[in-house]
């Protein structure tokens, strides 16, 4: 199967029944640089959508899958996992009445732009193991998330054995 980097949407079938949608899916690879964190790559994107050609526009909506695939931020754990994201846009026939808006003309509705922007805005900040994940101890490397290790990393201890210092 040949995976594109982008979102092509063919229109024919739509312009032939006005008002009805029409499912929509795809798989592809969209650029990393998408994603927020230091230690994953987007494994692929998965576009499932409803199309309806709402004459001159074209509404689609549906969900967005990233499957993203790397390190966890907290505990460096390797991890796998697929973040579902809604969907839901106009493109307007040749121009946007604003300077956000998308457009498409002729039969081909490229939402690549849509799709990577919707990705970005809506994606958590951190890619987790697991959303309470624990991390790793500051001082000695241990998995919290595994056992608790006697380090002291009490933030107001921390403070207090700075007072104590004698310079
Ligand atoms: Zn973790
Ligand atoms: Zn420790």
């Amino acid at each position: 199967m040949i995976v594109s980097d982008k979102v092509i949407i063919d229109l024919t079938d739509n312009f032939a029944q006005v008002g009805e949608p029409i499912e929509y899916s795809c798989v592809c690879d969209l650029d990393d640089g998408l994603l927020p964190y230091p230690n994953a790559s987007l494994a692929k994107t998965e576009v499932r959508l409803n199309v309806t050609f709402v004459k001159p526009n074209v509404q689609a909506e549906g969900t967005i899958v990233c499957l993203i695939k790397g390190f966890c931020d907290r505990c460096l754990k390797e991890t796998v996992r697929s973040v579902e994201l809604p969907f839901n846009q106009t493109f307007y026939k040749d121009s946007a009445p604003d300077e956000d808006g998308y457009v498409y003309s002729g039969s081909r509705l490229d939402a690549t732009k849509a799709v990577c922007d919707e990705i970005v805005v809506s994606l958590p900040m951190s890619f987790l193991c697991k959303p309470d994940c624990k991390g790793l101890c500051p001082k000695c490397g241990v998995d919290l998330n595994e056992r608790q290790c006697d380090c002291d990393t009490d933030r107001e201890n921390v403070f207090a054995a700075l007072k104590n210092l004698k310079f």
